[in-house]
């Protein structure tokens, strides 16, 4: 028996440094119906990342006609760099793909004014502000002053937890990646047919 099950919307937000972006990956992983929204941005790409893949990169003037042009659901500037999710591939990939945005509160404050849009919010937190600068040191993307940047701008996105559906302390990758699974399971009834008890 097939479901009619709807394409869900699920947006994973944290400052850098809580495990986001291997989250995102491995449910991309898991679940093939799944496709990660590919932002544009202004920043320039770390050593690892590839263009069209991690983020459309664009200088600013263009990402200025993109916004000119209404071309954005949302975008923000964060740190000097603009940050953007466009219409036309989300659009396009919502009819075939459950969709993950990696985005900032301002994007899901934005984004949550299309009354179209099913979102699901996530807020990942890491377990303390120590653990945190541990983590940005640690993963060794960026500098020590972007480091520091980055780290000071916690206590002003997480003020911005009440916008979620759900809050998760990621203490442990394993744990919080399991912890999303679930609630994606729950809204996607991924696992319908093994609940069903005789
Ligand atoms: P990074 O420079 O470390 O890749 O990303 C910095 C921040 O920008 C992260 O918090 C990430 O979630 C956010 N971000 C990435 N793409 C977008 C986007 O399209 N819109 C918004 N609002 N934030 C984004």
């Amino acid at each position: 028996m097939s479901h009619d099950v709807k394409n869900i919307m699920v947006i994973l937000s944290s400052v850098s440094g809580v495990g986001k972006t291997t989250i995102t990956k491995k449910i991309q992983q898991k679940y093939q119906s799944f496709k990660i929204s590919v932002s544009h941005t202004t920043r320039k790409p770390r050593p690892n990342e590839v263009d069209g893949v991690d983020y459309h990169f664009v200088t600013k003037e263009k990402f200025k006609k993109l916004i000119d042009d209404g071309k954005f659901y949302e975008h923000a500037k964060i740190f000097d760099n603009f940050y953007g999710t466009h219409k036309d591939s989300v659009d396009k990939m919502i009819k075939k793909n459950d969709i993950i945005f990696d985005i900032d509160w301002q994007g899901t404050k934005q984004l949550s004014k299309f009354k179209n849009l099913e979102l699901i919010k996530i807020y990942l937190i890491p377990p303390s502000k120590k653990e945190l600068k541990n983590r940005l040191i640690k993963r060794n993307q960026d500098s020590l002053d972007e480091v520091e940047r980055r780290f000071e701008a916690f206590d002003n996105d997480i003020k911005h937890w009440k916008d979620y559906d759900y809050i998760i302390i990621n203490e442990n990758l394993e744990n919080c990646y399991k912890q999303v699974e679930k609630i994606i399971s729950k809204h996607k009834n991924i696992f319908k047919a093994s609940q069903i008890t005789v």
